[in-house]
């Protein structure tokens, strides 16, 4: 079921499509491939009412340090102010 057709902030088209998404919680950060609707123009993305509360579920687990249903995937890293950037 799609509950929009439109993308409802500027009210273009919405196309299926499988993207990444990134989850913080705490430290860690996950990266999920997962299905979004996505407009057309601006790149916005709508997920079903399902993701939503998946993704609040994973990110209570990072943040809790439960993360041995997921695969390390390397280091993140953050970049240090420097006076150059
Ligand atoms: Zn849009």
């Amino acid at each position: 079921m799609r509950p929009f057709e439109k993308y409802p902030v500027c009210g273009w088209d919405l196309v299926e499509k499988k993207v990444e998404t990134l989850l913080r919680g705490g430290a860690h950060t996950a990266v999920l491939k997962v299905r979004a609707e996505v407009c057309l123009r601006c790149g916005g993305r709508l997920y079903s009412q399902e993701m939503v509360w998946r993704f609040e579920e994973i990110k209570a687990k990072l943040k809790r340090q439960e993360t041995a249903e997921f695969k390390p995937m390397g280091l993140s890293f953050e970049m240090v102010q420097s006076g150059r950037l």
